[in-house]
């Protein structure tokens, strides 16, 4: 895998894959035009795979979103990025008094907003049958994908030391972006939800046979949806990783608002679609996707539906647990 954008072909495999890249007719090897729309892409890593070259697209476009930002050519305060920097650059609805020590749930920042029944319930539970506690708090990647280097660093340390002081030893986190995120940067292992459900013998099966919408960071090892596979009492079941990100990867949504509920409107048509991340839910209830479901609801018994009305006052909430 490499960020040189000069081994480029022009293959157009990339672009024949990314609405983002269509729109302005440019391959990932167009370096000078990509990089003034670096902004604009949804840091899906589509075109990371299909690229026969090798060549990381995700990567090259980070990297011009981090040179952007330490130029000042960027200014996120002025870019439409402003409530997301206010509440993540300094997590405002931090909570670390219920954490206890060992291992521990972390729900991060789209989970309890879009379903705070079942994290209620899943705190609860973890709580009495396990002793596990629960600490709410961002992973840090909205940031981190503004190419702001510094905060980046700055958000992990925190997460890491605040974790240490309370004698963590597992962090176990139930959003896939905080899942392959997380894993690549504390010190303290990271486990999934269905991995800790399923070593502590919690949560129902449930029936497979349908379609499942594959978040972006899952879709290249499919470790996630593989552990979920555990709670499928029947198959068949339809992946569905072809379609672009749901529209919200990359807070491309900032520039490109048309582009992202076109794309998450390509999946209206997918009835009874099922998701594992909470984000994906949300996005895709919003832009008109009735019965979408959370997989993680299903195995607990709540079926909960994503409160997209009440998201950012359920989020608030957590930090007053
Ligand atoms: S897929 Fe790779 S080689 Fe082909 S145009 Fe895109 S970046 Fe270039
Ligand atoms: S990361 Fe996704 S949206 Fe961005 S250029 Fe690659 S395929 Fe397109």
């Amino acid at each position: 895998m490499t960020t040189d954008i000069t081994k480029c072909v022009h293959c157009h495999r990339c672009s024949d894959n990314c609405a983002f890249l269509q729109k302005y007719s440019i391959d990932i090897g167009d370096g000078e035009k990509l990089k003034e729309l670096a902004f604009h892409c949804f840091l899906c890593g589509t075109c990371t795979r299909v690229c026969p070259e090798g060549i990381d697209g995700r990567g090259v476009i980070m990297d011009y979103r981090r040179e952007l930002v330490s130029s000042g050519s960027e200014n996120l305060s002025a870019g439409g990025y402003r409530m997301l920097l206010w509440e993540k650059k300094n997590y405002r609805y931090r909570n670390y008094r219920h954490a206890g020590s060992g291992a521990v749930l972390f729900p991060g920042c789209n989970f309890p907003s879009m379903y705070p029944g079942t994290t209620a319930l899943l705190e609860r539970i973890l709580r009495e049958q396990a002793g596990i506690g629960t600490v709410h708090d961002c992973c840090g990647k909205p940031i981190a994908e503004l190419g702001l280097e510094d905060e980046e660093r700055r958000i992990t340390e925190g997460i890491s030391s605040r974790l240490r002081s309370a004698g963590v030893s597992q962090v176990i986190v139930l959003c896939p972006n905080c899942y392959y995120y997380l894993r690549d940067r504390l010190d303290i292992p990271v486990v999934s939800i269905y991995d800790k459900l399923h070593e502590l013998g919690l949560g129902a099966k449930i029936s497979g046979g349908d379609k499942v919408f594959m978040p972006c960071p899952d879709r290249e090892s499919g470790t996630i949806l593989s552990q979920i596979e555990e709670y499928f009492t029947e198959g068949p079941y339809r992946r569905i990783s072809g379609a672009q990100c749901c529209g919200l990867g990359g807070s491309a949504g900032v520039r490109e608002p048309e582009l992202a509920g076109s794309i998450a409107s390509e999946l209206r048509s997918e009835n009874g679609l099922r998701v594992y991340c909470a984000s994906c839910a949300g996005r895709l209830k919003r832009n008109g996707m009735p019965g979408v479901r959370h997989i993680l609801t299903e195995i607990l018994g709540t079926d909960e539906d994503p409160d997209t009305g009440k998201s950012v006052i359920n989020r608030v909430l957590t930090k007053f647990r």
